[in-house]
């Protein structure tokens, strides 16, 4: 254990005591002081330039102004009680409100008092107020210059209750600086520092809370930045040397009868180029005896999916079970379809397990699977499960989208003596930067290019009012043998109101295209899974003419007779989505069409969206506009789901720093690959924490 000050629980810091100490928990995450110390700033107020009264002219932006408070008073009762306060200084007035706290800000304020202000103001029947604003008495002149830059701490309704607004954080922050003086160690190697001119951790502790000034602040903040997407790298490529040193890994080392054969009689088509360099670095891989841990990336329809089937053969020429686990029952089960297709009188044994087995056929899986009869199982999370025991798994193939982290990797590792290899595809492409964040301990390969012949999708951006014209579209596609799917957004399967937009939908397509000359489905995550299975089938047999359904046909479903994309109100989706959509289309040799419909006010986001959509169909370049256009705020789904866990610095603005970083770890870890040198003794430090902190996690 280590009792540094900087691990000292946080109800130890004067003035906070246990029972704030658990709000700073439960609302932050922040259990010890130096956790307090990294909950940074996300901005800072100039205090020097605040603005007369009548100078407010915007809302809803932090100001800082001054005056002297009069009038306070609660009014209403009960649940609508709040406090008010009037500001005014010489040019004007302004009303200040509190609905929280009341008790405490009433206590506390002084009126006739000069007290600088800072909030965002709100227009209220043509006057400005400020609700919650955080004030600070004007120091008499004389006294030591106060600080001139105020950092500005996100903060929760409850916490602000509580005291700790922006100014109650930035208070304890103060009370713990100032006793941290010669407390918080160095973390970077001394050359490190020096080679990038780095401020000093502790200096750069100060100026990131209380900055001297606008310059040195801003050097702490790229002091903190850097270390942050420094050790990042860190602890993922020092991972990865690891296992390259020591992680043993299955041997497999001869292509067998099965792949041959495959190969031989089943393989409809030439593989293309690049399906044939991946397969040959992820067979490289799995033959050296290490653990192989690698990343395939590749476009919608690049055939990602023949790949996976290649080296699950190799597996089994080996002797070893293979999995393979996709993101959605749907996918899994189409997964499932294809490769017993593909597999043909090739002799393996291949199982589905999703959620929706029936519980006799999953008991005599499971048997089977245990004593080695199977040889390839398909299926969703449900393979994760700790019931789920191979005899003798030697490779596991994800297919997801950002969907699972690595913690749920790890538990695949788990289910064999010695971890399996494990292939991650991405369902598309995603950015450098991000592939450098979320699959950073990885290797990668990159299917990039298409299977030949296929004609480049035609995009095209149509208003609601326009949907006579595309019902007669659609009519000409059908009559000339084709099928479409019609695709509506859903937020979120579990709501009403989503699947009204499908079922209005639905009515109106059914009126438009009458039985029985034209057969429709429909599919939506509310339906169970037989009744979603028959109707995808009908669709595939080519049975029905339309498809109409939600999302639940984003990943993987493969129709090549299916020519025809409408998108209903696409600006709805992001534009990865859009593209995964778009890309259930153009699998066939005749022209595909994608159609995005959406309503004729559109936001700028939305239309720069459906631009980019209708202006390229390749996967790296929307991947990356849609990184740039989300920016890292939306990116928070990756973010809580602690697969991104950065707090200063941002993929997409930094990712320059991001890739110095990672190219210095890769210099450092390849001269010192276990960090023995004395001057990396900070970094073989922190991995060795990480590290047990992992453990840790695994045993509870
Ligand atoms: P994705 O990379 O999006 O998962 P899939 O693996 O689903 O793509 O492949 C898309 C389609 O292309 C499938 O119908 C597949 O059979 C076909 N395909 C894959 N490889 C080739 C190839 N080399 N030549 C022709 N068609 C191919
Ligand atoms: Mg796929």
């Amino acid at each position: 254990m280590d009792y540094s000050y900087l691990s000292t629980p946080i109800e130890y810091l004067r003035t906070v005591g246990p029972a704030r100490a658990t709000l700073l928990q439960r609302e932050l995450g922040i259990h010890t002081f130096g956790d307090l110390l990294e909950y940074y700033p996300f901005r800072y107020l100039d205090r020097t330039r605040f603005i007369t009264i009548n100078q407010i002219a915007e809302t809803n932006n932090y100001i800082v102004t001054k005056g002297v408070i009069t009038d306070i008073k609660t009014v209403g009762e009960g649940r609508k009680m709040r406090l008010t306060a009037i500001l005014r200084d010489v040019t004007g007035s302004l009303e200040l409100v509190w609905f929280q706290g009341i008790k405490w800000v009433k206590e506390s304020l002084r009126t006739n008092v000069e007290y600088l202000v800072l909030g965002r103001p709100t227009l209220f029947n043509g006057s400005y107020n400020i609700a919650h604003p955080d004030l600070e008495p004007v120091k008499p002149e004389g006294e030591a210059v106060a600080q001139s830059f105020i950092p500005i701490y996100s903060s929760t309704e409850k916490l602000k209750s509580r005291g700790f607004s922006t100014k109650g954080i930035s208070k304890i922050m103060s009370v713990l600086l100032g006793d941290a003086h010669g407390n918080i160690p160095e973390t970077l190697p001394k050359h490190i520092i020096s080679r990038f001119g780095l401020m000093g951790r502790e200096e750069a502790m100060f100026n990131i809370h209380f900055p001297k000034d606008a310059e040195t602040n801003a050097k702490a903040v790229r002091r903190l930045k850097f270390e942050e997407v420094f050790m990042m790298q860190l602890e993922y490529l020092y991972a990865k040397t690891e296992r390259r040193e020591k992680g043993r890994g299955f041997v497999f080392n001869h292509i067998g009868n099965y792949f041959n054969s495959f190969y031989k009689n089943n393989l409809p088509f030439e593989l293309t180029g690049a399906q044939k360099r991946v397969v040959r670095e992820i067979y490289t891989d799995m033959r050296t005896g290490k653990q192989m841990n690698r990343l395939l990336q590749g476009d919608v329809g690049s055939g990602k999916t023949l790949v996976a089937l290649l080296c699950m053969l190799i597996a089994c020429d080996n002797g070893f079970q293979a999995c393979l686990m996709a993101p959605t029952e749907i996918l899994a089960t189409q997964h499932f379809a294809n490769i017993m297709k593909f597999l043909q009188n090739i002799g393996i044994e291949a199982e589905l397990l999703t959620g929706s087995t029936k519980p006799a056929s999953k008991r005599k899986i499971k048997e089977r699977l245990q004593k080695g009869e199977i040889q390839i199982l398909i299926g969703t999370h449900a393979l994760i499960e700790k019931d789920v025991v191979f005899a003798n798994l030697g490779l596991v193939v994800i297919d997801e989208q950002h969907r699972f982290g690595v913690e749920q990797r790890a538990k695949m590792w788990a289910k064999n003596t010695i971890p399996p290899h494990i292939l991650v595809m991405t369902a598309t492409p995603i950015p450098r930067t991000l592939a450098m964040t979320v699959y950073g301990d990885l290797d990668c390969s990159i299917i990039d290019e298409l299977p030949p012949g296929r004609k480049p999708i035609r995009t095209l951006h149509q208003y609601d009012g326009d949907r006579l014209k595309v019902f007669g579209f659609m009519k000409r596609q059908i009559s000339a043998g084709h099928q479409i799917y019609v695709v509506y957004p859903l937020i979120n399967e579990s709501e009403k109101l989503d699947l009204k937009d499908l079922m209005d939908g639905y009515e109106s397509i059914s009126r438009a295209f009458p039985q029985p000359q034209y057969q429709i489905s429909i599919v939506h995550g509310q339906m169970k899974a037989d009744a979603k299975d028959y109707e995808m089938e009908r669709f595939k047999k080519g049975q029905t003419h339309i498809m109409v359904s939600t999302t639940v046909i984003e990943v993987g479903v493969d129709v090549p007779n299916a020519s025809v994309m409408v998108i209903e109100n696409a600006e709805r989706f992001g534009l990865s989505q859009l593209h995964q959509l778009r890309g259930r289309v153009g699998r066939g040799a005749e022209q595909s069409y994608c159609i995005l419909m959406t309503s004729d006010k559109l936001t700028t986001d939305g239309r720069a969206r459906i631009k980019t959509m209708v202006e390229t169909t390749d996967g790296f370049k929307i991947a990356e506009a849609d990184l740039k256009l989300r920016g890292p705020g939306d990116l928070q789904g990756l973010q809580q789901s602690g697969v991104i866990d950065l707090k200063l610095a941002d993929i997409v603005q930094d990712e320059n720093m991001i890739r110095v970083a990672r190219d210095t770890v890769n210099e450092i870890l390849s001269s010192d690959p276990r960090l023995l040198s004395p001057e990396n003794s900070l970094l073989k430090r922190y991995v060795q924490k990480k590290s047990a902190k992992i453990n840790w996690g695994r045993i509870s």
